[in-house]
């Protein structure tokens, strides 16, 4: 286990004025060492902490007290979310997207976790398949939710064929345990043609309306296919396919409302981009529980754009909100990057990707020819990969690198990550100036109104 490291110290803050230093490992908080930054929180909110530390250069470990209010934030940040070892997956889905990543990218990208914190903290999805009893109590004693559920099949041979593990077919059991428990938990199911859509899918939704009712939500998403895909039996939903997985979402979306009193279960957007389908209204989407994970983002972003200000930014994020300590890493990462100045009256081209392009324009039609469109063709991983999240610098680099030079260029921000792109290149690699924009509607019908000049925002893999 290591120990937690501080990152970061907030001006003021009790840890501060207590002495902590950036680069302090915290040996232990008040005699226990935190295994994660769950039990870390939870020991830092005392009112008197009595903190052993490990300063590079020391020779000694030292002793930090701090007297705050319980409850008052420390104002540390610390290095990791868990400080054992993050649970790793061992399913072998022949639909895994890291499966399909190509070589050569940031090593944390290939970390498979089947971890129930980090889907806690993160909004990760786990399959529960390395949940133990002990797990349990913890979740259930520390009301640890909401947490994010792989379902794909509730029949017990497909799933464990679609995961190719054996618990598979076992561990939706800690599903309704949890549910019992009165914990919030959201469901997914990661359609692949030909294997779990059609017959099982119909199957996966009776057995979700049958035991497991007491979910928040259940998305339905299409696999993501790369380039790199080695796995024969994977391939793009038809345009019928897709048809047919709305119609199943639809009638269940029904029944659910009958029964429950809520639709329960919800298709992603690229359903209804691949069938050539219009998107539900706003209100269909209840709330937009997984907004997040690619269901109601074209319409929370048509909304923002028109003037909502009110339109759905993800899920609830629950714990994470009160974890100052936790590290904003991953997807949730603000992402504050400096942008050239705006140049007054030069044409506008707002970037996205392939999926996004539909979607935007005829949001922007009505601005003239001053503003317009470009959809980049993600070659990097190829496949079906169309969304804006998962654009790179190689493929911004090469679309741009043919347009004009006088043209404000507008790019969300949902493809950076502190400032690099998933291809490691930075905007510096790109041929043109580009403004990034947080990828919602709202701050991009500001920028497009020169009302908001602001370029720091979250948002989420998969934004339009
Ligand atoms: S459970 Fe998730 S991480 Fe693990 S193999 Fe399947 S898709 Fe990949």
């Amino acid at each position: 286990m290591s120990a937690p490291k501080v990152t970061a110290l907030a001006q003021g803050s009790p840890a501060a004025v207590a002495g902590f230093r950036v680069g302090d490992e915290l040996v232990s908080v008040n005699g226990e060492q935190p295994r994660d930054v769950i039990e870390y929180q939870q020991l830092v909110d005392a009112a008197r902490l009595d903190v052993v530390v490990r300063r590079p250069g020391d020779e000694l470990d030292r002793r930090i007290r701090v007297d705050k209010q319980a409850g008052q934030a420390l104002g540390l940040e610390v290095s990791a979310a868990v400080f054992d070892r993050v649970r790793t997956c061992d399913n072998h889905c022949a639909f895994c997207f890291i499966y399909q990543l190509p070589k050569g990218m940031r090593r944390s990208l290939y970390l498979k976790d089947d971890d129930y914190r980090l889907s806690f903290l993160y909004g990760n999805f786990t399959t529960l398949t390395r949940f133990t009893e002990l797990d349990a109590e913890r979740v259930i004693t520390e009301r640890l939710g909401p947490l994010f559920v792989s379902i794909h099949a509730t029949d017990p041979a497909v799933r464990a064929a679609m995961l190719r593990n054996p618990r598979g077919a076992t561990s939706l059991r800690w599903l309704s345990v949890l549910l019992d428990a009165g914990i919030e938990v959201h469901g997914q199911v990661v359609v692949c043609p030909g294997v779990n859509d059609g017959a099982v899918l119909e199957d996966t939704m009776l057995g979700i309306l049958d035991r497991y009712a007491g979910l928040a939500t259940v998305g339905v998403v299409p696999l993501g296919l790369s380039r790199f895909s080695n796995e024969p039996d994977m391939r793009p939903h038809t345009t019928e396919e897709a048809r047919s997985v709305l119609s199943t979402v639809t009638e269940y979306q029904e029944l659910c409302s009958s029964t429950l009193g809520r639709r329960l279960v919800f298709a992603s957007d690229e359903y209804y981009l691949m069938a050539g389908e219009p998107f539900p209204t706003a209100d269909a989407y209840e709330g937009y529980p997984q907004h997040e994970n690619g269901i109601g983002m074209v319409r929370a972003f048509g909304e923002a754009f028109e003037g909502d200000a009110t339109a759905a930014h993800g899920v609830r994020p629950g714990f994470f909100a009160w974890v100052d300590g936790a590290p904003a890493d991953g997807y949730r990462a603000p992402r504050s990057i400096s942008s050239p100045p705006p140049r007054d009256g030069a044409p506008i081209t707002v970037l996205t990707g392939t999926f996004g392009a539909p979607v935007l324009g005829p949001l922007l039609a009505g601005r003239g020819d001053r503003v317009r469109v470009l959809a980049v063709e993600n070659r990097f991983f190829g496949g079906t990969i169309g969304v804006a999240g998962l654009l790179t610098a190689a493929d911004l680099a090469r679309t741009l690198a043919g347009e004009p030079d006088d043209h404000r260029y507008l790019l969300p921000d949902a493809c950076l990550s502190k400032g690099v792109f998933l291809d490691g290149g930075t905007l510096d690699d790109l041929p043109r100036p580009v403004e990034v924009v947080a990828a919602d509607g709202l701050s991009l019908r500001r920028r497009l109104d020169g009302t908001d000049a602001t370029t720091t925002g979250r948002c989420a893999v998969g934004a339009t």
